[in-house]
């Protein structure tokens, strides 16, 4: 865990001697707690203290890429037991699992690079693929992974392999990226550890309960193998639910054995049963989740959820500042503004289109705040708004001047018009849900 200002003040030798460049050694540990200043800015501090500031400032769980050359994926470097203590940073990993014996790999692929959907101005999809070699055979697994390559070369690869002799002909023949190796049991893992330190992959590693992966974590550690990721082998949610936690209290208490990312296999015979373990694995933990289909509606499920815990908490959902268009509207359809919190922008959005009338909306950067919230702040003012109209230049959009606020803010209108001259401020409902009604009335109103 990070040390406090005070915690790091008294490992300094207190002297206030100023020759880090600042008046108190008090001053510079808390430049220090908050990452402005390096520690070594110091002269007099020991390597003992240095050490030990390296250490706290290392995140519990251990971070590491995994991936092609052009798709990496960070997992791991959390820091929290809970996202509303800071927040979580590097989102689940979602990966489809293809059997090396599938006699449909090549829709299956299609499937993975075909789920991308945007949510919020942000690309969500399944991002890796997890090849298991169930043949137990070298030339059926390079044929699985051949076609895969074919269509998607960059996609980030898992490899489900248990025999340390496939696992090192596959890896020698590998030349794109750095796929994980998940093939590490009680049996071999030190055949498998010596394979992962010579092509420099991570490792996967496979043990029932919570003891038996430490065991082995523990001895791959000594062994010099960092980067690994961990599999319990969770049956049920409840179990998944209760490995997982015990896994990031102990990685959070400073347990080194169990600070690294966990993979989850939520796949199951039973697509709701699998997305009830999904969700688990995204809301407690899991750095990866593999799955055993690709179905929208699960998709959708999984992606909202994990969008939605790997959000920075004290950061509102926001969309970008821009001109929007909602149906296609010409120089003589309405322009509404609002601000950019990502509600307020769906609920505006989706009750324009109701209305039919295509309409330009100007969504103004309030740091994510709804209409009232930022007019208390003073990030829906007046003046803010009317530079906003100004430097988008939608006058060129239209044929009039005018512009539609929000009800909430009808107090703004006069002061807009004072600040956008030859503009008409005109005041809407204050509630989204009056938005078609008010729409197709000012429609008929320039007939
Ligand atoms: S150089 Fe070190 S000892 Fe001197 S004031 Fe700064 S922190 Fe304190």
């Amino acid at each position: 865990m990070a040390l406090t200002g005070i915690e790091i003040f008294k490992l300094l030798p207190k002297t206030n001697c100023k020759k880090c460049g600042f008046p108190t050694c008090l001053a510079f540990a808390m430049k220090v707690a908050q990452g402005q200043v390096q520690i070594e800015q110091c002269p007099d501090v020991s390597e003992e203290v240095k050490t030990k500031l390296k250490e706290a400032a290392t995140p519990p769980i251990k971070g590491f890429e995994f991936g092609s050359e052009n798709q990496r994926i960070k997992i791991g470097d959390e820091t929290v037991l809970f996202r509303h203590e800071k927040k979580f940073y590097n989102p689940t990993v979602l990966a489809l699992q293809i059997s090396d014996v599938d006699e449909n790999i090549d829709k299956k692929v299609d499937e993975v690079l075909n789920s991308q959907i945007e949510r919020v101005e942000q690309i969500l999809k399944i991002d890796a693929i997890f090849l298991k070699n169930e043949s137990g055979n070298l030339e059926v697994f390079s044929r699985a992974l051949e076609k895969i390559r074919n269509k998607a070369s960059q996609i980030p690869l898992i490899f489900g392999i248990s025999s340390p002799k496939i696992a090192s002909y596959v890896l020698e023949g590998f030349k794109n990226g750095r796929p994980i190796l998940y093939g590490a049991t009680e049996e071999n893992f030190s055949d498998i550890a010596e394979i992962a330190k010579r092509y420099n992959v991570p490792v996967g590693v496979i043990a029932k309960g919570v003891e038996k992966v430490f065991f082995i974590t523990e001895t791959l550690r000594t062994k010099g193998v960092e980067d690994l990721v961990i599999d319990t082998q969770p049956q049920t949610a409840a179990e998944l639910l209760r490995d997982n936690t015990i896994i990031r209290r102990a990685a959070l208490k400073g347990v080194k054995a169990l600070g690294y990312p966990i993979i989850t296999f939520a796949n199951r015979d039973d697509e709701f049963y699998e997305t009830v373990m999904a969700s688990v694995g995204i809301l407690k933990y899991s750095s990866i989740v593999v799955l055993s289909s690709i179905l929208k509606w699960k998709n959708l499920i999984l992606f909202t959820l994990r969008q939605n815990i790997y959000s920075d908490p004290q950061i509102p959902m926001q969309v970008r500042q821009d001109i929007y268009k909602v149906g296609n509207p010409d120089g003589n359809s309405p322009l509404i503004i609002t601000t950019n919190f990502a509600l307020t922008y769906f609920l505006v959005k989706s009750e324009i289109e109701n209305s039919k009338v295509p309409t330009w909306l100007a969504i103004m950067d309030c740091d994510g705040l709804s209409v009232l919230t930022a007019w208390a702040a003073g990030k829906f003012s007046a003046s803010r708004i009317a530079q906003f109209i100004k430097e988008s230049e939608v006058e060129k959009k239209l044929n009039n001047r005018e512009l539609i606020i929000p009800g909430y803010v009808a107090m703004l209108k006069a002061a807009i018009e004072d600040k956008l001259p030859g503009w008409k401020v005109i005041v809407g409902p204050k509630e989204a849900s009056g938005i078609p009604t008010f729409l197709r009335n000012y429609i008929r109103s320039k007939h």
